[in-house]
């Protein structure tokens, strides 16, 4: 029997839709099947986990759950022969990759060069669970200018600002006209030119949809970078005692403000062994502004442990001899010297530190829900009134605010609108009521016809 090739084209959404992150969306073309980001749900996690103590087992429990959608000749464990064509990913953030740990081998995964740098290493730093391993896993990467032809449908990357470096959208070219996905994306940050760039692709491209991300359909909290810096500035030159740091272990950009805001008023930054083999990984890339680990005023906290592992140690003898490394005692004792990047998941470390009166804590997480973790704030707050921990939030989002989103969206003028990554699609919905594209609700597991 002949196999009937649908002469469509169409949207699935199996994840994004009605939480921010987990997107995972397919593009079908005439047979052709391509997946754009496929991430982890922190939202859809959390319903049914909490680790380390309950924690999924098996990818079994996932799908039972409907975390993990079920599809077929998509993941290593389905003996069926690969049914999808290749994987885009938009950006490192886990709410976008993590779920590729389940992802056939031999199906490709398209990223930037930047993206995968950044995967790469989180699989050396962090212990391979189920949830995220990128062992084995084809990375083809691209740049800006890239045509990338998978089946019928031919991809253009195009590069975006957002909280972490080396993220694209996509101006996707099928046989019914151009799809863009914006991935993640911001024009307040350090590089608006990269967004605008995008715009102006996906508006050439006169795309009859156009899947967009809508995170900052509430508390929208206008910053930018500069004023950041400001900000930062005024904490740290008066601040007494230590100054502890919170930022996403990827956001290169709050590391830079960090940085130069700490040797501006004659401290240092300490940053994690973590942070110090990606930011070790990253100035590889050319393209990228990355503080150098010999700069005098960067230096790395090495938490207390019973053990190191092989890649810490292997950091920590580059630097033998030198005052490059320390402890939280060797920290104890430099406390107005230092802006010590130190996550919650870390203030164990503060039982050593003591950190003295005067002292603060900056949280500088993109979000308030991390793209990177998930933030305890009740638990937080009970640590920093023990220490005597004043905090400040010093916040620039990694997603467009409304208005600026809205003037994107006019430019580009889509037939469609696909809001995904917020739990605000019908206030989208009503914000966006007078341009002429028109916005589809969103649902999971449907399939919308282009
Ligand atoms: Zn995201
Ligand atoms: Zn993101």
């Amino acid at each position: 029997m002949q196999e009937m090739v649908k002469s469509t084209t169409s949207l699935t959404f199996y994840g994004g839709v009605d939480e921010i992150g987990g997107n995972k969306i397919l593009l079908q073309d005439r047979g052709t099947r391509v997946f754009f980001d496929f991430g982890m749900s922190f939202g859809q996690k959390k319903q049914f986990y909490s680790p380390p103590f309950l924690s999924p087992k098996s990818e079994v429990s996932l799908q039972e759950l409907g975390i993990l959608p079920k599809i077929e000749g998509l993941y290593k464990f389905d003996k069926a022969p690969p049914q999808a064509d290749a994987v885009f990913i938009s950006h490192g953030h886990l709410d976008h990759t993590a779920y590729l740990s389940f992802i056939k081998r031999e199906i490709p995964v398209y990223c930037g060069e930047t993206t995968r740098t950044i995967l790469q290493t989180l699989g050396e730093v962090r212990r391979q669970d189920l949830e995220f391993s990128v062992k084995d896993i084809s990375f083809q990467a691209f740049r800006t200018g890239d045509k990338i032809r998978v089946g019928t449908i031919e991809v253009e990357p195009v590069h975006v600002d957002h909280s972490v470096p080396g993220a694209y959208g996509f101006v996707i070219h099928t046989s019914n006209g151009s799809v863009v996905y914006t991935g993640d994306f911001r024009d307040h940050g350090a590089k608006p030119g990269m967004t605008q760039d995008f715009v102006e692709a996906a508006k050439t491209a006169e795309p009859v949809a156009v899947v967009t991300e809508a995170t900052n359909m509430t508390g929208a909290s206008v910053s930018n970078e500069v004023e950041v810096q400001a900000k930062l500035n005024s904490i740290i030159s008066q601040a007494n005692g230590v100054v502890l740091a919170e930022f996403g272990y990827s956001d290169v950009d709050r590391l830079n403000s960090f940085f130069s805001i700490a040797k501006k008023n004659g401290r240092c930054l300490a940053v994690s062994l973590r942070q110090a083999k990606l930011l070790d990984a990253l100035r590889s890339d050319k393209h990228l502004a990355v503080p150098d680990l010999s700069d005098p005023n960067l230096m790395v906290f090495r938490k207390s442990k019973q053990r190191y592992e092989r890649w810490e140690r292997a950091l920590m003898e580059r630097f033998d001899g030198e005052d490059k490394v320390f402890d939280v005692f060797e920290a104890s004792k430099r406390q107005c010297r230092l802006v010590l990047a130190l996550s919650f998941h870390d203030f164990e470390e503060l039982v050593a530190l003591e950190p003295e009166a005067g002292s603060c804590y900056v949280l500088s997480a993109s979000e308030p829900f991390n793209e990177e973790m998930e933030l305890d704030f009740e638990r937080l707050v009970n640590w920093l009134r023990h220490y005597g921990l004043p905090q400040y939030h010093v916040h620039v989002s990694g997603h467009m605010m409304p208005l600026q989103l809205k003037a994107a969206l006019k430019a580009i003028n889509s037939k469609k609108l696909f809001p995904v990554h917020t739990e605000q699609a019908d206030l989208f919905a009503g914000f966006m009521r007078d341009l002429k594209s028109q916005t589809i609700p969103t649902q999971k597991n449907k399939e919308y016809l282009l």
